[in-house]
């Protein structure tokens, strides 16, 4: 039976780790896709913001290869689980209490240069100062 998505038709992407090891496939396009400054971000990119997009679980094509799941509280107690590779490290999905039903996925893993930008900058007050998203990112503190 054919049905009206045909889903051979919605894009599919892979995101990966720096070694390969562990990769996160998901379809269409993504739900929103942000930016953060704050410190915990900072710290677990090693860099000076993290940059994701979101993906309703259903998205998720599959996940493979092996993974570490670093769980820490974040803002106002909430939980969040950081999935990381254990071979290389590079943290390539979240998911967290305040983001039910989906799985943010970090937007370098797809080294995709066409990727969105983020629609909003959050945590911007700790950016470091050199670091302006440009005029298409909305800035909240
Ligand atoms: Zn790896
Ligand atoms: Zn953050």
């Amino acid at each position: 039976m054919k049905t009206a998505e045909r889903p051979e038709a919605i894009k599919t992407r892979t995101a990966r780790c720096g070694c390969g090891g562990l990769a996160i496939t998901v379809a269409g396009e993504p739900r929103g896709v942000y930016a953060c400054a704050c410190q915990e971000c900072q710290r677990a990119t090693g860099t000076a913001f993290s940059y994701r997009s979101v993906f309703i679980d259903d998205a998720v094509i599959g996940v493979e290869g092996e993974r570490r799941i670093w769980r820490r509280n974040g803002d106002a107690g909430r939980w969040v689980e950081q999935t990381f590779c254990p071979t290389c490290g590079t943290l390539v999905f979240m998911t967290g209490e305040g983001l039910p039903g989906a799985v943010s996925v970090s937007v370098g893993c797809f080294a995709d240069p066409e990727f969105a930008p983020p629609a909003t900058l959050f945590r911007a007050r700790r950016k470091h100062r050199w670091f302006d998203p440009g005029p298409q990112t909305r800035i909240s503190e």
